[in-house]
């Protein structure tokens, strides 16, 4: 039997894991490597030691499972998107560190773009907001700030990359040079129409096409390795949450994926044709198969898990995230409080940056449960929250929620979240959506799967989580959720 193995590429971690053929995970490995935070607001990355953790979990995997890289069908990239990185073509080596997604650097700059009335333009381009988080306005710093970048770049000396071009080209000792059109969808330079570098937003950024690695499929044999799994065909690559709706499934216009850990990042596949969000959506690409572009709606939450993280740290009302669910059950319902962690300000669908977190309706009576359970109601609020959007947006119809992420295992927060969406919300078998997508797209481009379809139908539900409450109660819960967010605006505002 040959397996596959995926390539996760993480924030904070590198990942492989290798699936058999049947998706079954057979062994992972995982390394975790620093984060650098020079300024306040700058994150960056070591590129030589993403690849370097890298590398040791591919090693790591292999003689976990017993296997060689003969006994590898194919490899598949996933990773963590938007993250920056040029690098010199001659002798492989950055010329800088990774700006990485979380960087603030270039939140000014993007500030001006807004006010020279950009966005419009850029937003219908690339269906993107003007914001420091996508890769455009991070490249546009390092062609300004590292010397004698900007010159170099025009000459073709220098490459850019997000993560995945970076694997790639470290895996085939510096010859290929490319990524995939769903990475290539979050860099703000692409036309996601066409799925094409553009000239119009090359030039507002003022990035030379010398620097760009080609788009192509995010399933497709793009060449053999000749590093770490010699010979073994590179033939998937797509960026974390893109894998992770290919992972799940969801294959089909109005199928949903969300991610439940430190925030939420939750897709909906929109087709073949790219929805124009009227509710400051992202419309991003999904993946690109056989020179076909699909389409994904992304909306996310700041903080999810991390209430969990904050009633842990901060309140000291458990030791454990898993103790929240056996804590938030000894109660029936919340007592009347409700939590709203808008501890970074909110996302989607309601954007202000300036509101803060609040805890309402206390009284006497309010015990540690009380709090902990409207705290993993308020997961599935902004959950909600955030799906209402997406079916204002495309009116497609939701039939069920699929679930992964570290948050996933509480069944309190599922049977509230399937609750309030009134819709059933069903968590895999297979919670590595993520890895799993990346094989699978790897998989698919060397036969290992016949089709997506039949990727698809190797999906396998470990628990369905079937919506019970009455109608007028549900209304109840969201227009309290809505009163509750109401009150912490208010505060907020000067
Ligand atoms: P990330 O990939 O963002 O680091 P994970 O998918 O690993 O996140 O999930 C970790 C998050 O899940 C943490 O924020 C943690 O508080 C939360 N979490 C873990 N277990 C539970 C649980 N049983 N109930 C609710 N939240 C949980």
């Amino acid at each position: 039997m040959k397996h596959l193995l995926a390539i996760d590429q993480g924030t904070t971690s590198s990942r492989a894991i290798v699936f058999g053929e049947t998706g079954t995970l057979v062994a992972s490995a995982q390394r975790e490597f620093r984060q650098y935070f020079p300024q306040p607001g700058w994150v960056e990355h070591d590129a030589e030691e993403i690849w370097a953790t890298q590398a040791a979990t591919i090693s790591d995997v292999l003689a976990k499972a017993g296997l060689r890289p003969a006994d590898l069908a194919a490899v598949g990239i996933t990773n963590q998107r938007e993250t920056t990185l040029v690098w010199d073509r001659r002798t492989g080596r950055p010329i800088a560190p990774a700006i990485v997604w979380q960087d603030r650097r270039t939140a000014e700059f993007c500030e001006e773009l807004r006010a020279a009335g950009h966005e419009a333009f850029i937003t219908g381009k690339t269906g993107l907001v003007i914001d420091a988080y996508f890769s455009a306005s991070k490249l546009c710093w390092l062609l300004d700030h590292v010397p004698g970048a900007r010159a170099r770049a025009v000459r073709g000396e220098l490459a850019f990359g997000t993560i995945d071009s970076w694997l790639a080209w470290k895996l085939t000792g510096g010859t290929l040079h490319v990524t995939d059109a769903s990475n290539a969808s979050r860099t703000m330079l692409v036309d996601i129409a066409n799925g094409q570098w553009d000239d119009e937003l090359l030039a507002l950024f003022n990035v030379p096409r010398a620097l760009l690695p080609a788009i192509r499929d995010s399933s497709e044999v793009y060449a053999l390795a000749s590093d770490v799994v010699p010979g073994v065909p590179i033939a998937g690559i797509a960026g974390d949450q893109q894998a992770a709706l290919f992972g799940q499934g969801c294959l089909q216009p109005g199928m949903a994926k969300n991610t439940y850990g430190t925030g939420c990042f939750m897709l909906m596949h929109t087709g073949t044709a790219r929805v124009h969000s009227r509710q400051r959506l992202l419309s991003t690409i999904a993946w690109r198969i056989g020179g076909r572009l699909e389409y994904a709606l992304e909306g996310s939450v700041f903080v999810a898990g991390a209430a969990i993280q904050y009633l842990r740290d901060g309140l000291g009302l458990i030791r454990h995230a898993s103790e929240i669910e056996s804590l938030a059950t000894s109660v029936t319902d919340t007592g009347g409080v409700q939590f709203v962690p808008a501890f970074v300000g909110l996302g989607a669908p309601y954007w202000d940056p300036h509101v803060r977190g609040a805890i309402l309706g206390l009284t006497r009576g309010t015990s540690a449960a009380h709090i902990a359970r409207a705290a993993v109601e308020a997961i599935a609020q902004q959950v909600t929250d955030v799906l209402e959007a997406m079916q204002a947006d495309t009116g497609l119809d939701l039939k069920e929620l699929r679930v992964d992420g570290g948050a996933a295992v509480n069944n309190l927060l599922m049977q509230f979240q399937a609750d309030l969406l009134d819709r059933p919300v069903v968590r895999p078998r297979a919670l590595e959506a993520t890895a799993l997508g990346a094989a699978g797209l790897a998989g698919l481009a060397v036969g290992v799967y016949r089709s997506t379809t039949d990727m698809g139908a190797r999906w396998a539900e470990e628990r369905r989580f079937t919506p019970g409450m009455a109608g007028s109660k549900r209304q109840n819960h969201r227009d309290d959720w809505r009163r509750a967010i109401r009150c912490a605006r208010a505060w907020a505002t000067p």
